[in-house]
């Protein structure tokens, strides 16, 4: 998947400010943040879109969720609260097409979404 710009980030292919890694997941800073702290977590297999998943995406998918309680704890969010979404499908917002979860903290929720 050397077309898709995170597989290209998870590949160590193209710069990013990487802040959590295991041997599943990936978390790095979105490049253009629209919140203080905005952060990506994807699976660092390539899963085009949360429309795409087969059952056996489950556990990586869940393991992006744990990694959002542990980004919580090291950004200092953990009781403040922060805001996980997935973006998907033209309507829906999604531009890169490799499943991310925006961790976004530091301001209100958005009333809408
Ligand atoms: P989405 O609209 O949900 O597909 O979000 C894509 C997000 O990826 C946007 O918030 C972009 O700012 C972010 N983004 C795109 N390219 C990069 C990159 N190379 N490094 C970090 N963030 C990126
Ligand atoms: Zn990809």
């Amino acid at each position: 998947m050397t077309d898709c710009a995170f597989c290209r980030i998870v590949a160590r292919q193209s710069p990013a400010d990487i802040v959590y890694e295991d041997d599943e997941v990936l978390a790095f800073r979105d490049i253009y943040p629209k919140a203080p702290v905005h952060l990506l977590i994807v699976p660092k297999r390539h899963i085009a879109s949360l429309t795409e998943t087969a059952d056996a995406d489950a556990a990586v998918l869940g393991r992006c969720v744990v990694a959002a309680r542990r980004l919580a704890e090291t950004t200092g969010y953990t009781e403040k609260g922060f805001r996980l979404g997935v973006n998907t499908g033209p309507e829906g917002g999604q531009v890169v097409y490799h499943v991310h979860f925006h961790f976004t903290a530091g301001r209100r929720p958005r009333t809408d979404a």
